[in-house]
């Protein structure tokens, strides 16, 4: 019998999973994709809200502040890339200034730090590329970007350090509350690959954690996917702005952002289109055209410099807000549900309070080995040419560089996949690393990437996936067939 079994590895699972891991219990996740980060914690804008947007006395608003600050300390202990960029709210028109004032008010109450309003002439100071149609602009110093990949991946490797086991490729399908000979109630879970029972069920599903809900509450929950897409561009545009530019609701549309990346790409999206098919994560040639359209906007010269695009689904539940806390009629079971924006930044924050609810019911102790720490991969591309002579000389295939639009180099892959929850598919190594995110999206080091793979996994090249469940690049070799 677990202690604590926790349905989903995304953003929510992973940070939940690291505050756990503080406490003696026996964990486990549960993922039915083959890597942490596969769903919506991979496909969002990658910002860390200030918190001046949700309405006061939310947990949406209390958990934004809160997850904000502990992402500016995590980032250094658990060593994942973020920037204090700040971001701005622009009123494209004199129209928009009440509602800048408002959100201004909002952020006060919220007890976001060092808000204030810009005039035109300090914000194109500030912004030389912003759009001069601009009147003013709610400034919001604490707002950030953050590598979502890597802040996820960070958690789940810390997780693991500290003794947290997750089983990917396992799929939930039914979830049973029972009680045992002594009275306890405890849950049996049903999956792919067996059954799992645990005392204690924690359910950060994503655009999936209605299901879960559903299955042992009468009080059910309804989530909405709420498909987003974005257009990312090169980095010959990530220095068209620095900070991150919202645009306030108005006659115009709902406003898209345009942001710098935290590796420096631009940014520009996301679209809000509600959907049925919670893994529909299509793009469309419409919803691209309206992001280059309502981005263009905020600054004066949009280049089009697109190297992708992709979506991402918010997780909307009917209430509105999250959902996180023991459900009523289902003692042990515990929700992080209904988790849309700004739950990336929210993330540490739901995990503090999830896993001090999980130390109450379950009366737990903290650890007393707890590992607070992690190192993430050293990056040739960032390091100073000291730092990279001395990881070539700890391993020259620091100098065998694979993908040559991010500078990732052999010894970087090696590491990725070799590291605690090392990658396992060339998505894995992709967010781990970097290589292949660039202008050619793996055109190039696709064919070095695969064969790397399948020599540190011990695997045929046919083997090797995209990102799991089949999702093969090689169908088998021209010479085999002849
Ligand atoms: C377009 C868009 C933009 C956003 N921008 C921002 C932003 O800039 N800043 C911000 O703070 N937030 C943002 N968000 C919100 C943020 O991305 C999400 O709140 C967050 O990623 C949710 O994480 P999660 O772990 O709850 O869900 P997910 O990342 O979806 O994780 C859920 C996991 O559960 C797994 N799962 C589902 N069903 C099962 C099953 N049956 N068995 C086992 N596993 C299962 C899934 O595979 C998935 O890995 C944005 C969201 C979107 C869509």
């Amino acid at each position: 019998m677990k202690d604590v079994t926790i349905i989903g590895a995304g953003v929510t699972g992973s940070a939940i999973a690291r505050e756990l891991s503080r406490l003696d219990l026996d964990i486990l996740v549960l993922e039915k994709e083959s890597d942490v980060c596969e769903g919506t914690s991979k496909a969002n804008s990658g910002i860390v809200h200030s918190g001046y947007d949700a309405k006061p006395g939310t947990l949406k608003a209390k958990f934004n502040v809160e997850g904000n600050k502990l992402i500016h300390e995590l980032s250094k202990t658990l060593d994942f890339p973020f920037k204090e960029n700040g971001s701005l709210v622009l009123a494209l028109e004199e129209e928009g200034r009440a509602g800048i004032e408002a959100l201004l008010e909002r952020g006060k109450a919220n007890g976001v730090p060092g808000l204030r309003i810009l005039e035109k002439e300090e914000l194109l100071k500030m912004e030389p590329g912003v759009s001069k149609n601009a009147v003013c602009a709610l400034y919001a110093p604490s707002g950030g970007i953050v590598c979502p990949f890597n802040m996820t991946i960070a958690f789940a490797e810390n997780a693991v350090d500290n003794g947290v086991i997750f089983e990917f490729d396992t799929a939930v399908k039914n979830i049973i509350g029972k009680t045992s000979e002594d009275g306890e109630v405890y849950y049996s879970i049903e999956t792919t690959t067996g059954i799992v029972e645990s005392k204690v069920v924690i359910n950060a599903a994503g655009v999936y954690s209605d299901v879960f809900h559903n299955m042992v509450s009468e009080d059910k929950i309804h989530i909405t996917p709420r498909k987003g897409e974005y257009l990312l561009m090169d980095k010959a545009a990530g220095d068209l702005v620095k900070s991150t530019l919202f645009q306030l609701p108005s006659k115009l549309g709902k406003g898209v952002l345009v942001t710098p990346t935290v590796h420096g790409n631009l940014m520009v999206g996301p679209t809000a289109e509600s959907i049925e098919d919670p893994e529909d994560t299509s793009t469309s040639a419409e919803g691209l055209g309206l992001l280059f359209e309502r981005g263009a906007l905020s600054v004066e010269s949009l280049p089009r410099l697109t190297i992708t695009s992709f979506a991402g689904l918010r997780a909307h539940e009917d209430g509105g807000d999250f959902i996180i806390g023991e459900v009523k009629d289902s003692p042990g079971f515990i929700d992080a549900a209904g988790i849309e924006s700004p739950g990336l930044t929210a993330a540490p924050a739901i995990g503090v309070c999830v896993a001090g609810l999980v130390k109450n019911i379950l009366k737990a102790s903290d650890k007393k080995d707890f590992i607070s720490t992690r190192k993430g991969i050293p990056s040739m591309a960032l390091a100073t040419p000291e730092e990279r002579a001395a990881l070539i000389a700890s391993d020259p295939s620091y100098a065998h560089v694979i993908c040559r639009c991010e500078l990732v180099t052999e010894g970087e892959i090696k590491n990725a996949i070799n590291r605690t929850l090392g990658a396992r598919t060339v998505d894995g190594i992709k967010r781990r690393t970097r290589a292949g995110m660039g202008r050619c999206q793996t055109g190039f080091c696709l064919a070095r990437t695969i064969p790397l793979l399948a020599e540190a996994l011990g695997v045929d090249e046919e083997e090797i996936t995209k990102s799991g469940k089949g999702s093969y690049y090689i169908e088998g070799k021209i010479k085999d067939s002849l």
